[in-house]
């Protein structure tokens, strides 16, 4: 008999109506002879409705308190479900993080699971019930209540997925799977049958939202399947899981855009060593994160510094490195809000030359102006206005993507 994890996301039990359809779906499962843990997320707008509470009664609410606040609300759907099934004549129990042992550290709101004890989900599905888990909660080594950080449902399922050593991790959402690029956007967008985990880390790193980036980390590490897939319709979704040779030959996957990107160059920075550790070090510290770094050749012994990071940091970024100009004596910040990061992921990129060429002169042809670049093995970012970042992805998806334009003939 298989074990099979399904995790099930906010629209996908937004209502009523879609609980009893997810637990009919579940059920069907499970008749087919297959034992079955899910894991759910809250109703769709439930954890943001939650925060806004708190919010409203507290400029900077505590992290215990809210943590205990948010967790409620895969409570209700974990409940609703295991009580749907029974309703259905289908066995079930549901369970919350801290009766399973959801073990984390401290971190409120964006807690790290440490541990799980399986051992009472494998009981209970060896007497043949459905384990439902409420996602995104854990519990500390004090007892508290913890959560795992935005969209970490997905990481309940993968951490439970592996912990039962499951045959495979199903992810429900409103989509059919992951795209070459975002349908809304991109009309001509396809969905893949197969994804290495690799392109899916970069892909998720770089904007798309379909799964959380810590849950591929850890299918990885454990080697769990992933399937990506819409608990809407019957539609075979994407299986995420080990590379094989054939993935080599496709240059590129899939094209992303993350619009959320700004842009700080601090200007004049004496070129000697130890200056790039000065700016970046208090940034680290304040967990701003930074993407990508260029540092200009210098000119009379002084150099520019451009980095990029998210709009929600941009601002305490411009506070902590207007301080740090003034250290070091650098002569001037800028910074700008609208840009766009746009990039290309392909395992074939790491045997076939030439792409990162290709993407320039695609969007040369455009006429819109590359403001920065990174690469990696294999994907290839670039800044752009973001006013052109739209564009920008579906002219480089018709160009490597479109009618087979990314797989590579021999
Ligand atoms: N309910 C949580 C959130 O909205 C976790 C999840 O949906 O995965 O972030
Ligand atoms: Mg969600």
């Amino acid at each position: 008999m298989s074990l099979i994890v399904q995790k099930y996301g906010g629209t996908s039990v937004g209502s009523i109506e879609r609980i009893k359809a997810v637990a009919e779906r579940v059920a069907g499962t499970r008749k087919r002879g297959e034992q079955v843990a899910v894991v759910v997320s809250a109703m769709a707008g439930e954890t943001n409705r939650l925060l806004k509470l708190a919010t409203e009664l507290s400029d900077s609410p505590n992290q215990r308190e809210s943590d205990c606040l948010v967790a409620t609300g895969e409570q209700v759907t974990s409940a609703l479900l295991a009580l749907r099934l029974e309703a259905l004549g289908c066995p079930a129990v549901s369970f919350l993080g801290f009766q399973l042992r959801i073990a984390t550290d401290s971190n409120h709101g964006r807690a790290r699971i440490k541990s799980i004890e399986s051992e009472r989900a494998r009981n209970e599905l060896n007497k043949g019930r459905v384990v439902v888990v409420a996602g995104f909660q854990g519990v500390d080594s004090a007892g508290d209540i913890t959560t795992l950080g935005r969209g970490a449902s997905d990481l309940t399922a993968v951490a439970l997925a592996a912990a039962l050593k499951a045959d495979a991790c199903e992810i429900y959402t409103d989509v059919d799977g992951v795209y070459t690029a975002d349908p809304n956007i991109c009309p001509k967008a396809r969905k893949l049958a197969r994804i290495s985990y690799d392109e899916m880390l970069e892909m998720a790193g770089l904007g798309a939202k379909v799964l959380q980036i810590r849950s591929v980390e850890l299918a990885q590490r454990y080697g769990v399947p992933l399937v990506v897939r819409s608990s809407f319709n019957e539609t075979e979704g994407t299986l995420v899981g080990k590379e094989d040779k054939s993935m080599e030959d496709v240059l590129v996957s899939g094209v992303t855009l993350d619009q959320n990107q700004s842009k700080v160059t601090i200007v004049g920075v004496e070129d000697a060593p130890g200056l790039a550790a000065r700016i970046f070090g208090p940034i680290a510290d304040a967990g701003i994160v930074v993407d990508m770094i260029i540092q200009n050749a210098s000119e009379y012994g002084h150099t520019d510094m451009t980095f990029t990071v998210g709009r929600d940091d941009l601002r305490r970024a411009l506070e902590v490195i207007e301080r740090i100009a003034k250290e070091i004596s650098a002569s001037g910040v800028r910074h700008e809000d609208q840009v766009a990061k746009v990039s290309i992921v392909g395992l074939g990129m790491r045997t076939h030359a030439g792409v990162a060429a290709r993407m320039f002169s695609v969007l040369a042809a455009e006429r819109i102006n590359i403001q920065m670049i990174s690469t990696s093995e294999i994907k290839v970012s670039v800044v752009v206005d973001s006013k052109y970042g739209e564009l920008a992805m579906r002219t480089l998806h018709d160009a490597f993507l479109e009618n087979g334009a990314g797989a590579v003939r021999a």
